[in-house]
């Protein structure tokens, strides 16, 4: 481990474009729970019942009531942890420029990334479905479900629900992003799921060295990715960030 720590960092000290691919696993230390896999909100709700677009439209208080209330107080509660700093601090040294990320929870914002392109769009806003008016979840009251705007429009999470499509913006600039990158780190994410999927494949065929910070070995250890340091997101990145600063 201590030499693929080395690895990454001379990998990442002279890189000026890296990108960082997140998933669930960064968010796990700062309290949210994984969507899949072993204690998955999805072991617990169907989400083809409780989180597609169609559930939503038929019953919107249901949906809030079971789902999104629960997230609404779990996402505000949550804080940036150290997976999530380390990447900000490589953005502030010049080494990062962006994040994508699967996840909707704000996090690599409030830990200070600036150019965060959200895949599944994000929990931190809710969008009014009348007049489109974006409000902060934490400022939403839900008290009364489904929380609604000042224009009487419903409150929905800016987030993408099952059946509605990845928002075209977020894909374009991914892919821009990781076909220009020198580093992708992919970080907390087996990267099965697309379009996830792709970027690592097409950093790799653009000639970036990728790093893959995950607990265990993912189909892309070995193949796509250049090595595996396997670890909690926020002790490596606090290891490779150290030797960074320190090398400065
Ligand atoms: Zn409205």
């Amino acid at each position: 481990m201590d030499a693929l720590i080395a690895r990454a960092i001379n990998d990442l000290a002279p890189a000026r474009r890296a990108v960082a691919l997140t998933g669930a696993g960064i968010s796990i230390d700062s309290g949210i729970p994984p969507f899949r896999g072993p204690g998955g909100l999805w072991e617990r709700f169907d989400p083809m019942e409780i989180a597609h677009i169609d559930s939503f439209m038929r019953n919107p208080a249901k949906v809030w009531k079971v789902l999104v209330k629960d997230l609404k107080d779990v996402i505000d509660a949550a804080r940036p942890n150290d997976g999530h700093c380390g990447l900000a601090r490589l953005e502030q040294l010049g080494i990062l420029t962006s994040v994508i990320t699967q996840n909707i929870d704000g996090l690599h914002q409030m830990a200070g990334n600036t150019d965060v392109i959200e895949f599944h769009g994000t929990f931190a806003w809710q969008r009014c479905m009348q007049c489109d008016r974006r409000i902060a979840t934490s400022k939403v009251d839900a008290s009364r479900l489904p929380p609604r705007c000042a224009c009487s429009g419903i409150l929905r999470p800016d987030a993408v629900f099952f059946g509605e499509m990845i928002p075209p913006v977020a894909l374009w600039r991914s892919q821009e992003v990781a076909a220009r990158c020198d580093v992708m780190l992919v970080v907390g994410t087996s990267a099965v799921v697309q379009p996830a999927a792709s970027m690592p494949v097409i950093a790799k065929e653009a000639g970036a060295v990728v790093i893959e910070i995950n607990p265990e070995p993912t189909a892309l250890t070995g193949g796509i990715s250049d090595y595996l340091i396997q670890g909690k997101a926020g002790d490596v990145m606090n290891r490779i960030v150290a030797g960074l600063e320190a090398k400065r």
